[in-house]
């Protein structure tokens, strides 16, 4: 069993000792403005697979390659991709992935012999202190046991890592608590996950933008995910999620009538609630995602809300909102980590 060691130095010292790791072929995780990352080196296909075992994750489920500089991406990519310079102006450090075909230095291991790579430069100094140390594109996932909500601190690394890798770097609470938007540039431009940059501001950039049909739904069977990681059981609490779509006041009544089931049965319950909704529910059981005012607050919660609650309940209601704008994010995220249990008003 490894010792597992949080770090909370200065991201220059961090990053000098993690990239030793990381060139030794080992795992790092790291912050960044997304959500947590665990990191190895992305040109090294025994590394990599180091990161699926730890994480129990498929591995049919494919990696993003993150950068320091720009220019690093291209030779990642077997040509330039179409739009990429403009994306990278406006959006780059930032929480947008981009996928085009891969060069021949990608290991199969990343891509999950796809023929295509994603790759993406953090918005934060201490992964790309991390990155630009080890002197090679880290590969990462999100830094959770596969299926489990994503990490945003250093605490939630260690509750599913502890005693897999040697070291995380504590960078304190992401900024964004979601995963970068992932964007594919084969053929017309496809969002296959939604993030912090929105379609939105996308299209603002492309004019038009296409969104996988896989973003707000369940598979249908026998249909093939854009993205494989869309497939899997994803974000999930041991609690059971269930979600309501509504304005404030009727889904609190819905939920409080919900929630009043699940006590009579004898469940331990709580709901996370926004702002709005939150004086309509009495004495019960809440817990504050944020405004509805502002999804990003809801997406930079929702994580961290359901480690929270999970401990304590057999349920968690959860109100769903509109996907305008991040709303896209949230929802994305909320209808997996209930298995799409939604009902909408
Ligand atoms: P995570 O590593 O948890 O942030 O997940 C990365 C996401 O990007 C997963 O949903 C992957 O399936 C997706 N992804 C990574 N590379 C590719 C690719 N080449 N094609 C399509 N999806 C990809
Ligand atoms: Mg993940």
């Amino acid at each position: 069993m490894i010792t597992t060691v949080i770090k909370t130095t200065d991201p220059n010292q961090a990053a000098t000792q993690g990239a030793a790791i990381i060139r030794a072929g080992g795992l790092v995780a790291f912050p960044t403005e997304t959500v947590y990352g665990l990191g190895a080196d992305g040109l090294d296909g025994a590394a990599v697979n180091r990161i699926f075992e730890a994480k129990g994750r498929p591995n049919d489920n494919p990696l993003i390659l993150h950068v320091a500089r720009k220019e690093d991406a291209f030779r990642l990519w077997a040509a330039e991709p179409p739009h990429a310079r403009a994306l990278m102006d406006t959006f780059w450090p930032g929480p947008l992935t981009l996928i085009y075909h891969r060069s021949a230095m990608v290991p199969d291991e990343v891509t999950a012999g796809l023929d295509t790579v994603a790759v993406r430069m953090p918005d934060n100094d201490a992964a790309r202190a991390l990155i630009a140390a080890s002197g090679v594109p880290i590969a990462a996932p999100s830094a959770n046991l596969s299926g489990k909500p994503s990490p945003t601190t250093a605490e939630h690394v260690l509750q599913d890592m502890d005693g897999r890798i040697p070291l995380i770097l504590d960078g304190g609470p992401c900024r964004y608590g979601v995963e970068s938007t992932v964007l594919s540039l084969v053929g017309t431009p496809t969002i296959l996950r939604p993030g912090a940059v929105t379609k939105e501001m996308l299209a603002a950039v492309l004019g038009e933008v296409a969104l996988a049909p896989s973003i707000l739904a369940p598979l249908g069977a026998g249909e093939k995910a854009a993205s494989p990681g869309m497939k899997y059981k994803h974000y999930a609490p041991n609690a059971q999620v269930l979600v309501v779509v509504g304005e404030a006041p009727e889904a609190a009544t819905r939920l409080s009538a919900l929630y009043d089931e699940f006590i009579a049965a004898g469940k331990r319950v709580s709901i996370a609630a926004t702002a709005e909704a939150l004086p309509y529910y009495g004495q019960r059981r809440t817990a504050l995602l944020g405004t509805r005012r502002d999804p990003g607050t809801l997406c930079s919660r929702l994580f961290s809300l359901l480690r929270e609650l999970d401990g304590s309940s057999d349920v968690i209601l959860c109100e769903g909102i509109g996907t305008e704008g991040t709303g896209l994010a949230f929802m994305n995220r909320l209808l997996r980590s209930a298995g799409f249990r939604v009902e909408y008003l």
